[in-house]
């Protein structure tokens, strides 16, 4: 295996050719994707914007390799970890998932503490004056959290942005005039 391992990708590089719904901060699009934004599809999740390409292609800024290596976003920089869901709330929950389509996923996996770290710092670039701002991992108890989590959030709309266009079978946060 040379250095960089992504060389020698098994599936082509296909995180970067099928660049599939991405969480970027606002400041991350302007600086990457502003320029090319005639060729991405968006969508806001409270303070991120969702990014993909359209039609699910390629990042317009894959060309045998990336050409903007060294600004790109956070998101880029975890895999082949990614952010799987972010929660609203006193606290801004945000967790990470090793499990991502990368085939090499195990072999790549960086220090978890910087990973956190990395996506910690993502959020607190967002986060409303003094929401404080957790990363929890997806796996152990973790992954029990981020599961009852995704369930509240689906039944009853807790943790989510008003702006995002799942829809809770009972939205409490609603009702009660909590949401933002
Ligand atoms: S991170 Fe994984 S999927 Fe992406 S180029 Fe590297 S080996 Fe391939
Ligand atoms: S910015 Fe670079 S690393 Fe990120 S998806 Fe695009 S080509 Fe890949």
């Amino acid at each position: 295996m040379s250095d960089n391992p992504c060389l020698a990708c098994p599936i082509d590089q296909g995180c970067c050719r099928n660049l599939d719904w991405m969480r970027l901060s606002p400041e991350e699009y302007e600086r990457v994707y502003a320029r090319v934004d005639d060729r991405m599809e968006t969508r806001r999740e409270g303070p991120f914007l969702l990014v993909r390409a359209k039609d699910k292609g390629a990042c317009p800024h894959w060309d045998g390799h990336c050409t903007v290596y060294d600004e790109r976003p956070t998101e880029c920089r975890l895999y082949p970890q990614a952010i799987g869901s972010v929660f609203d709330g006193a606290d801004m929950v945000l967790s990470v998932q090793a499990e991502t389509p990368c085939p090499w996923r195990r072999a790549l996996r960086g220090s978890d503490d910087a990973a956190a770290a990395m996506v910690r710092g993502l959020g607190q670039t967002v986060a409303r004056q003094g929401q404080g701002v957790r990363v929890v991992r997806e796996e152990g108890f973790g992954k029990l959290e981020v599961y009852f989590r995704r369930l509240a959030r689906k039944l009853l709309g807790f943790g989510r942005y008003a702006d995002t266009p799942y829809r809770p079978l009972i939205d409490l946060p609603r009702l009660f005039g909590r949401s933002r």
